[in-house]
């Protein structure tokens, strides 16, 4: 079997839905088991009605619905036609009268929790599955939706769940292979899942790769397809540089490191499960589904250039933590993290000095708060608006000089850290974000004018 992930822009309205029909067709033979995201952009405005309920704006929270909830019918509407359209269309009405209910509760106590926030963000996905799932039936294929929330069993850690694999694996095998030996085609919603007590969870913003990959592992698919709006994996963000190529073949921990670092094209974690299972991942276009897309593999094929791709990370803040009475004092660093942990704030780059530490960190409300209690170790100053850009590959490890011709070519930017990654294969630096476009134009030209065929397309 093999597993099939549409994104939300594969699946962003009627035609779209149309296109992964006929791509879930032509693999029948392959026994694909589908993972769908919610339709494009979506959670996003799901999150932003619960915020508004929150907040106790219950009438925006409403409207926002609204038009989620019409969105929904046109879509379903046009793929099913009047008749079946008629029957489906209560189903879909019962959710959004749900979803507006739990909006209504939100904002009469105005207090959004992150259990809350779950399940908001859970309509996403499991209308989106529900409307495939009608849409590829309606097109001939035998298609059951799959409810994720009974499979794919997790923590309680609402909003980046961690997945009990043990569990999961369990009552994926209970449920899936029954219904491909009858050839029937599960379809199941993506970033969602449940407490072992059924609480709806959420395992972190562009989670359904991971969905694909920890379904895949689960059942020991032969592939993994997570199939999106670009060709591949390319050299670079194309809306940044639209001179990005395709990367033909790269290895998981390059493609980790990647998405680490802001190639949204594939969730981090997404790489985990498959690589241990030793199971291939490809990236393929839901518009263009003949290209043949980016394969990711365990070990880094021979490339001639240093080199697969850049990475940028946008909307960072800079912590500085200065501690001039305590130099390199035992435990100092400790304590810095250990503030870190219990603001649950993760950290990206860090560089130290005798008397200072730099910390990155993605810009979020916690910031203040944190630095009030890193305050009371040492002098602390944050600053936002950067970002973070990583040039990574495989060949990093053997080639000397390389940071030297990097930061030759920018020497007239201000670089305000830099990290030689422990995994070897990446070099990472933080600027200015509005420097962002320019430097990864300059760097893309100097570094992928002279591509290797046999790893570019
Ligand atoms: P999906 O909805 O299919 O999950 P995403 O929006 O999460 O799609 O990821 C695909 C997008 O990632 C592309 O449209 C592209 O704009 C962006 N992207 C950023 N960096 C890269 C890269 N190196 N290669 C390909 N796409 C990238
Ligand atoms: N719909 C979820 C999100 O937007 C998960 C995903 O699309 O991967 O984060
Ligand atoms: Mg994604």
């Amino acid at each position: 079997m093999i597993v099939m992930k549409f994104g939300g822009t594969s699946v962003e309205d009627a035609q779209a839905i149309t296109r992964a029909a006929g791509i879930v067709k032509a693999r029948l033979p392959q026994k694909p088991v589908v993972v769908v995201s919610a339709i494009a952009k979506v959670t996003d405005q799901l999150l932003a009605m619960a915020r508004a309920a929150g907040a106790g704006d219950r009438d925006t929270a409403l409207k926002v619905s609204r038009g989620l909830r019409e969105r929904h019918y046109n879509v379903a509407g046009e793929l099913l036609g009047t008749g079946i359209f008629t029957q489906f269309h209560s189903e879909l009405e019962a959710d959004f009268d749900a979803l507006d209910e739990l909006l209504r509760g939100i904002a009469a106590v105005g207090e959004l929790t992150p259990r809350t926030s779950d399940h908001v963000a859970s309509y996403g996905e499991l209308l989106s599955s529900k409307i495939v799932t009608a849409a590829f039936s309606a097109r001939g294929l035998d298609a059951s939706m799959v409810d994720s929330r009974q499979c794919i069993v997790t923590d309680s850690t609402h909003m980046r769940a961690a997945p009990l694999f043990e569990d999961t694996n369990q009552r994926l095998q209970s449920t899936l292979p029954p219904l491909l030996a009858d050839n029937r085609v599960p379809v199941m919603g993506g970033f969602i899942g449940a407490t072992k007590a059924g609480v709806t969870t959420t395992i972190g913003r562009g989670g359904s790769d991971f969905s694909a990959a920890i379904v895949g592992a689960g059942l020991g698919a032969e592939r993994i397809e997570i199939w999106t709006d670009v060709d591949g994996m390319l050299t670079t963000d194309p809306n940044l540089c639209p001179e990005a190529k395709r990367i033909k073949v790269i290895s998981f921990d390059e493609a980790a490191e990647l998405a680490y670092f802001g190639a949204r094209v594939l969730h981090p974690a997404t790489v985990l499960p498959a690589v241990q299972k030793n199971i291939p991942v490809y990236i393929l276009n839901s518009r263009n589904p003949s290209c043949e897309g980016t394969r990711i593999t365990t070990r880094a094929p021979h490339c001639r250039n240093i080199f697969k791709a850049i990475a940028v990370k946008k909307r960072i803040t800079i912590v500085d933590v200065a501690a001039p009475r305590m130099l390199l004092a035992h435990g100092f660093l400790k304590a810095i993290f250990e503030a870190f942990d219990r603001h649950r704030v993760p950290v990206d780059v860090v560089s130290t000095s005798e008397v200072s530490v730099s910390l990155t960190v993605d810009s979020n409300e916690s910031i203040p708060a944190l630095a009030a209690d890193l305050a009371k170790l040492a002098d602390v100053k944050y600053e936002g608006r950067k970002a973070i850009v990583c040039l990574v590959g495989d060949n990093l490890r053997e080639t000397p000089g390389v940071a030297g011709r990097v930061f030759a070519e920018l020497a007239d930017v201000k670089i305000r850290m830099i990290s030689q990654g422990a995994s070897e294969i990446n070099l990472t630096f933080v600027i200015e974000e509005d420097a962002v476009p320019g430097v990864v134009q300059r760097l893309h030209k100097t570094f992928f004018s002279d591509l290797d065929p046999e790893v570019f397309a």
